[in-house]
């Protein structure tokens, strides 16, 4: 008899999970594990929180939703805090298993715990949070495209993306131990009240995923006017709003690219279907990124080495934080995050470029003050917008926004900056 741990990570689903059905298929008995990794609970190097309470919320919700989808199937979900290797190791110990499946992760301290992971245990992991499988790309990952064009055209060109996985209908499990899904507060926030200005009450879990794919696909038919809306900044419908259950795993690429296309056929084939698609590509371009360069995303200089000098003022810092800055356009969208833990991409273009170019201070901590509050801070998308952003990623030019022209072009009415100033 072989039992497994199913160790979930940023995998918060049943469907269309390459490790669970790996592990399905491998073993007799299953036990589904999530831990919360302490070093993703503390302080970072410029004193935020590494993850904020917007994420933790969201991450609460959709825990809650994978404990109840495992019931639902015959299991359960194990739920720890602490250092994933030693508790990892002890569940092993406990339930006299030494195999575990995983989803694969692109980027420095997700790949120490693997490692650490892979001198005690039989772990096995998989690409379950891409569109296309690294054996599907059709170059070496070493020398894959730096710009995101050449990329693109590649992948449009020679690779595939294959069909999810449906949810498996039964999961053996032996007798779990019992374990609560923790609140708020046990991660020192209070429970706060969303705002009513955010452009959605953001809710954690695979069930609310697909409900808002419903709603932008087939209940509004929005998908068929994306392309001319993506540049909005109030409001639930101006894009798709998939960032959040994306990040955390609560729906696979894979599923929501299957949707665009049955949509194609069902609906309308248009320009604004395809630029769906090509923006799942910009997110798979950075994971790809992540893959070729490593730890390059987090350092100064990024992918160039144009050794470039950074600098901090903590005051400056806080006025861009604070939405204190002068500068209405950049205010409202600081504010927004603030409050809500979103930001529209046009926003985070402009407040990204502001905090580099205009503020001149260093884009890590930039970085890192979006990885504390978004809730769908995902550490490739994350760091590869920023440092395309600081001018050290894959981007060509040194794009510099000229931010009160953009608020002219994208909030001509003043109606955003009046929502989140007034
Ligand atoms: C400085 C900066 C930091 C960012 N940090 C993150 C982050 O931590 N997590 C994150 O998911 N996105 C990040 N983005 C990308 C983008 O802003 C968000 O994905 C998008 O605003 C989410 O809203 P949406 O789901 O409605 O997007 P839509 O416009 O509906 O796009 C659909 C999906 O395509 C992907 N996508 C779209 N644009 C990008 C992009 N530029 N890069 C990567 N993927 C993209 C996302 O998965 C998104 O959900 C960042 C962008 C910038 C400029």
């Amino acid at each position: 008899m072989q039992t497994s741990i199913l160790w979930f990570r940023t995998d918060l689903r049943l469907s269309d999970n390459l490790a669970l059905q790996a592990a399905l298929k491998d073993s007799d008995q299953i036990i589904p594990v999530y831990i919360f990794d302490e070093q993703w609970l503390g302080k970072d190097r410029w004193g935020f929180d590494r993850t904020g309470p917007y994420r933790i919320q969201f991450l609460l919700e959709s825990l809650k939703d994978l404990k109840v989808h495992l019931q639902e199937v015959g299991s359960d979900l194990i739920i720890k805090r602490g250092n994933p290797v030693v508790l990892l190791k002890s569940i092993g110990e406990q339930y006299g298993c030494k195999n575990i499946y995983a989803t694969k992760e692109y980027t420095s301290e997700e790949i120490a715990i693997e490692n650490k992971l892979f001198a005690d245990l039989n772990v096995h992991l998989f690409h379950s949070n891409l569109l296309i499988h690294p054996d599907d790309i059709k170059f070496e990952i070493q020398r894959m495209p730096e710009v995101f064009t050449a990329f693109r055209k590649k992948v449009e060109r020679y690779s595939e993306v294959r069909s999810p996985f449906k949810s498996p209908e039964s999961i053996s499990s032996p007798a779990l131990e019992k374990t609560d899904i923790p609140v708020l507060t046990d991660f020192g926030f209070e429970e706060y009240t969303p705002d009513k200005r955010a452009v959605l009450p953001f809710k954690g879990g695979s069930l609310e995923a697909c409900k808002r794919l419903d709603h932008y696909f087939w209940d509004t038919e929005k998908l068929s006017v994306y392309k001319e809306t993506r540049n909005g900044l109030i409001g639930a419908d101006y894009s798709s709003k998939f960032s959040p259950w994306l990040a955390h795993g609560c729906i696979s690429p894979r599923t929501i690219y299957e949707e665009i296309e049955r949509y194609e056929e069902e609906v309308e084939k248009n320009e604004s279907t395809y630029w769906l698609k090509f923006e799942l590509l910009w997110r798979e371009f950075f994971k790809y990124t992540a893959m070729r360069y490593g730890n390059k995303i987090f350092q100064a200089n990024g992918i160039k080495d144009k050794n470039k000098k950074w600098g901090y003022r903590p005051r400056t810092m806080e006025k861009w934080i604070d939405g204190e800055t002068g500068d209405d356009f950049v205010d409202a969208n600081m504010i927004e995050l603030k409050e809500t833990g979103f930001m529209s991409n046009r926003g985070r273009q402009n407040v990204a470029s502001y905090l580099v170019h205009q503020l001149n201070l260093d884009w890590r901590a930039g970085a890192a003050w979006f990885e504390s509050m978004l809730i769908d801070y995902d550490v490739t998308s994350n760091y590869g917008n920023w440092i395309y952003a600081a001018g050290v990623g894959n981007d060509p030019r040194d794009r510099i926004f000229n931010t009160q022209k953009q608020a002219g072009m994208y909030d001509k009415s003043r109606a955003y900056r009046k929502l989140w100033l007034d």
